[in-house]
């Protein structure tokens, strides 16, 4: 027979989410309710015709776009197949067997799985009010850790933190510990949080920030994301990242929309303005749902069997949202916005079955 090690035989297969058939919308997944900008599928498209060959290994007009954009330094960026690549390589370079991985009580789950691949121990820090508490997440510290993972915005709360609360766990750390800040999200509350504040952060040499073309891009098909890091966890990172991980269309489609801000702030502007509309219905319909800067919102029931039922009526519509118990919220739902006629019959959905 033929026997995997024994640490892989033992993982649960990783939870993929659940998509339901083919009259179903799908609410689970935090992709973007709207396509990514005309000049990026041009792009996408047009860069088809290279194919033959394979992709460069060192993404130079991404890396060009997102340095010109944000005010970086290009050398210290680098793209992955989504940013789940690059989370998974920075646990690989810095934690092994018995060493800890911090997260927070309802941080990204893929976080979870790429610990456990390195024999390392997932740990989670409290949160309160399903937001990040830098002092529960510093008392979480020990010897052991060697990394910690901070989602902001989190996911799947929607919730933020502020800037100056992120460089407090920053400097409160031990030196010796990676930070890694995942800003999946945080296109949806940069013009409330400045980007230059965390990205500044690598300078440290003892930081690294994550983002993606996944959410407010819309280019989560296209999987890539990138890293802001100091030349010495580059290096690292760089060292086990697949040497030609981001195709050539999705390079040529990620810079293009990269240069397109204007499109992806009207994105974001126009998902801020369908979630504020939802998080109002559902608050009327006695839902709790935290103050999200994502594209999607987190919606409390009033028990474990109100949101099953509610999962259920929505199935019955072919509207899926994603379940929370493997996140110990089984009361909730999460529901990425998507167009205002989704969410409008999901709303009335909610309504039958709250009222
Ligand atoms: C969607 C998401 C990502 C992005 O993953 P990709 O691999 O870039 O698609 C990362 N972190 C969190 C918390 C997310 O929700």
């Amino acid at each position: 027979m033929i026997r995997p090690v024994p640490h892989v035989g033992a993982l649960a297969a990783y939870a993929l989410a659940d998509l339901g058939g083919p009259q179903t919308i799908s609410l689970a997944q935090n992709e973007s309710a709207f396509p990514a900008s005309p000049t990026a599928i041009a792009a996408g498209q047009a860069a088809m015709a290279d194919m033959p060959l394979y992709p460069d290994p060192e993404w130079p007009d991404l890396r060009l776009a997102i340095a010109e954009v944000h005010g970086l330094d290009q050398s210290n960026i680098f793209c992955g197949a989504g940013s789940m690549e690059l989370i998974g390589c920075l646990i690989r370079a810095y934690a092994g067997q018995g060493d800890r991985v911090l997260g927070t009580d309802y941080g990204y789950a893929f976080v979870a799985s790429a610990a456990v691949q390195v024999q390392a121990d997932y740990v989670k820090a409290r949160e309160v009010d399903l937001t990040v508490s830098v002092d529960d997440v510093l008392s979480a510290v020990t010897p052991k850790t060697r990394i910690v993972f901070l989602c902001n915005p989190g996911n799947p709360t929607g919730t933020v933190i502020p800037n100056a609360e992120i460089v407090r766990l920053r400097t409160s750390l031990p030196k010796n510990v990676l930070l890694v800040v995942d800003q999946a999200y945080a296109e949806f509350s940069d013009a409330e949080h400045d980007p230059a504040e965390i990205f500044a952060m690598i300078q440290r040499g003892d930081t690294v920030i994550t983002r993606t073309f996944s959410k407010a891009y819309g280019l989560a098909g296209a999987r890539v994301g990138w890293a802001y890091a100091p030349p010495g966890i580059g290096a690292e990172l760089r060292k086990l990242l697949n040497p030609n991980n981001v195709s050539i269309p999705s390079q040529a489609a990620a810079a293009a929309a990269m240069r397109d801000q204007t499109h992806m702030r009207e994105v974001v502007a126009k998902t801020a303005h369908i979630r504020e509309a939802f998080i109002e219905d559902c608050r009327a319909l006695g839902l709790t749902v935290p103050q999200s800067h994502t594209n999607f919102v987190l919606l409390r029931f009033s028990s474990i069997d109100q949101a099953q039922r509610a999962d259920a009526a929505l199935r019955a519509e072919n509207l899926l949202m994603r379940g929370m118990g493997g996140y110990g919220l089984g009361d909730c739902l999460r529901a990425t916005i998507c167009a205002p006629g989704v969410m409008n019959r999901a709303r009335d959905v909610l309504e039958g079955v709250l009222t």
